[in-house]
């Protein structure tokens, strides 16, 4: 089969959040695969949009910018035609950035002077209109966001808050003129060029405005927001030609082995999905104050896995109720107790596939990321879509692993035993 390059390349600042990206994207129609940071070197990638993973959500803005810069450059020489930032449907930052300045920085790199700005996610409760972001219900400054703790969004009014994280234009694209659909979004896109605006908001509340505007984006060299704005585009490169109808986007290889699930979230969502999974299925639970005490529970819990492995898909856990984890924290420390969670799960996950393990589901955020870290992945083809937010994925290095990586709160009680037969 021939390899095309790439047509849309994908800037996130998260992990998580990227991977909600190309599960959008491969969902309407455009295999994608989600790299891990900038790769070190060009190389060819099979895929029509390609996602690349940042971290760079609250570090400082000139690191975030550089690291964004670089990602342009490596998905530029990959040959990819268009470009999108990918940020939190919440909008998260602060007066410094980051994702004014990337943006800012962005456009300048591709010889550009305009770009859309809509975090606007219908499915996901996050609408945009008149300028402000609701979630669900409620303005986002009354929506819990206003005390998260690293990028408290204390004002709704995006084309407010954005114009104090850039020098540029900041305009907006009223729900009236979406509404009337593709043509009538780009003239006011002409309209806001034309008045010097560098940056327009643009109102969204419901699916069929993601189309239309995505629509009017076909031109754009650089889009900016959620993942819900990235569902208009694969259609632009149908129109052209460019791009497949098809119905395998999702595909993943056949990936053989033994299956393992490592949880180290805590939230209620993942408590359910031990209990449920633990019905019918061995369980090995990890006892964190033991293994600092000196009860090697790698080891351990290798020992029980061994023999365990054989029989269908086995349960490996940290996971414990809020009055467990306080008296863990209360003896190690919060962050130490943290950070031997991720590393005693993500050191029995490196352990697991080297005795054969490669079908693996990782619950957790942070305890994704050690894992990934851990087993040296570099990049993940996007598969079928287990629960949403949620899909299988095919490690793009060897030996080829099938990994889901669920945050916590995600996925249906039963998720760790109906992701196995999801699979091809
Ligand atoms: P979530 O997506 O639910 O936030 P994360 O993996 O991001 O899950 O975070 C869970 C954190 O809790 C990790 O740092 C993990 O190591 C830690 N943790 C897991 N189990 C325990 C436990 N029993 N006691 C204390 N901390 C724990």
């Amino acid at each position: 089969m021939t390899v095309h390059a790439p047509l849309l390349g994908c800037i996130g600042d998260d992990f998580t959040g990227s991977t909600d990206l190309a599960n959008t994207l491969v969902r309407h129609g455009m295999r994608s695969v989600q790299l891990i940071g900038v790769p070190r070197q060009t190389e060819q990638v099979d895929a029509d949009a390609v996602v690349i993973a940042l971290k760079s959500r609250s570090i400082p803005a000139r690191d975030a910018v550089t690291q964004s810069l670089d990602a342009l450059a490596w998905l530029r020489a990959a040959g990819c035609r268009q470009f999108f930032f990918k940020y939190c449907s919440t909008f998260d930052s602060t007066d410094a950035g980051n994702i004014g300045p990337v943006a800012d920085a962005l456009l300048d790199a591709l010889a550009a002077n305009f770009t859309l700005v809509c975090p606007a996610f219908p499915e996901n409760g996050r609408s945009v209109y008149k300028g402000h972001l609701f979630v669900g219900d409620k303005l986002l400054n009354e929506s819990g966001m206003e005390h998260h703790p690293l990028t408290p969004m204390t004002d709704a009014n995006l084309v407010r808050v954005l114009a104090r994280q850039v020098k540029a234009k900041v305009g907006l694209v009223p729900y009236e003129t979406v509404a009337r659909g593709a043509r009538a979004i780009i003239d006011a896109f002409h309209q806001l060029r034309a008045d010097g605006v560098r940056f327009a908001i643009v109102d969204a509340i419901a699916d069929t405005d993601l189309h239309a505007i995505g629509e009017a984006a076909a031109d754009l060299p650089l889009l900016t927001g959620g993942s819900g704005v990235a569902i208009g585009l694969p259609e632009n490169f149908r129109r052209r030609g460019l791009l497949q109808a098809t119905d395998t986007a999702d595909a993943l290889p056949r990936i053989d082995g033994a299956a393992a699930v490592l949880s180290g979230s805590c939230s209620a969502a993942t408590q359910g999905q031990v209990q449920e999974m633990r019905k019918t299925r061995p369980g090995f639970k990890i006892d964190l104050l033991a293994h600092a005490g000196g009860n090697n529970q790698v080891d351990a819990a290798l020992s029980w896995a061994l023999p365990q492995m054989t029989t269908g898909p086995i349960l490996l856990y940290t996971t414990d109720t809020p009055d467990a984890v306080k008296t863990i924290q209360t003896q190690l420390g919060r962050d130490k107790a943290g950070a031997l969670g991720e590393e005693v799960l993500a050191q029995i996950a490196v352990r697991l596939v080297a005795a054969g393990v490669r079908r693996v589901v990782v619950a957790g955020g942070e305890t994704s990321g050690a894992v990934v870290n851990a087993l040296g992945i570099t990049g993940l083809r996007i598969g079928p879509q287990i629960d949403p937010g949620v899909p299988w994925t095919a490690s793009l290095n060897e030996p080829t692993l099938a990994l889901a990586l669920k945050s916590g709160n995600f996925g249906t009680p039963d998720f760790f035993t109906k992701a196995f037969a999801r699979l091809p």
